[in-house]
């Protein structure tokens, strides 16, 4: 089942297009069985939860944070994955710098933005986006790589798109700027309902969950939380 979900998604996607497997609430044997697939990165929502799934898989992928970072989790983390997609403050910022710092380590990441405005959402807003690059990137340690969006949770994927094509202006608008310590190279948009909006809206790298490994147990979000 999985093997044939990982095979039509990959072939879906066109060059230079990567695929995170958005792990949350997935067992480590399930990471597993999408690494042995073929999947070479995993997207991780929770520190302990990537700790779980790294025992199992380790180096056979790379590991992408796509979870909110607190600052309490910013020295595993920092030590575990490959790559940042969520950074939204220049606060978290600093604090994964100070660790990679330590480690000698520079950390790639994104810069993820709320591209609906929405009240409880993570994510810089897209006002402040420009902003929030230009610090980050006087910080040694880590390197701005390019933009991450959620956007709203629609219905309709269609709907989505507005939100898709905002944060692509906002992707070139920045690169444009060649920023020092500053690379606009991945541009993190679509999950399973919209990747393929996104795809057609310029995403170099999208993030897929339930269209992988199959839907989520209602609950297993709160469970995995620790709630
Ligand atoms: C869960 C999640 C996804 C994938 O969602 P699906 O709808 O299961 O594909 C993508 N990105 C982030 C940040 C997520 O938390």
């Amino acid at each position: 089942m999985i093997e044939q979900n990982i095979s039509q998604i990959l072939s879906e996607l066109p060059d230079g297009v990567q695929l995170v497997a958005a792990a949350k609430t997935r067992t480590p044997a399930e990471v597993l069985a999408v690494v042995s697939g073929g999947v070479k990165i995993i997207g991780e929502n929770y520190v302990q939860e990537a700790e779980r799934a790294y025992e199992v898989v380790g180096s056979r992928a790379k590991w992408h944070f796509i979870g909110h970072l607190q600052g309490n989790k910013a020295k595993k983390a920092v030590r575990l994955f490959d790559m940042i997609e969520t950074v939204d403050s220049l606060k978290i910022a600093r604090e994964i710098d100070k660790w990679c710092t330590q480690i000698g380590k520079v950390m790639p990441v994104l810069v993820e933005v709320n591209s609906g405005r929405e009240k409880q959402k993570s994510g810089v807003l897209p006002e402040k986006a420009e902003e929030l690059i230009r610090e980050i990137s006087g910080l040694k340690n880590i390197k701005v790589m390019g933009l991450m969006t959620m956007g709203p949770r629609l219905g309709n994927p269609e709907d989505a798109r507005p939100y898709f094509v905002e944060t692509r202006k906002m992707f070139e608008r920045v690169k444009k700027l060649n920023l020092s310590n500053v690379q606009m190279k991945y541009l993190s948009m679509g999950m399973s309902n919209s990747y393929k909006v996104a795809l057609e809206e310029g995403a170099n790298i999208v993030r897929i969950g339930s269209k992988l490994f199959g839907e989520r147990e209602c609950g297993a979000t709160a469970a995995a939380q620790g709630l």
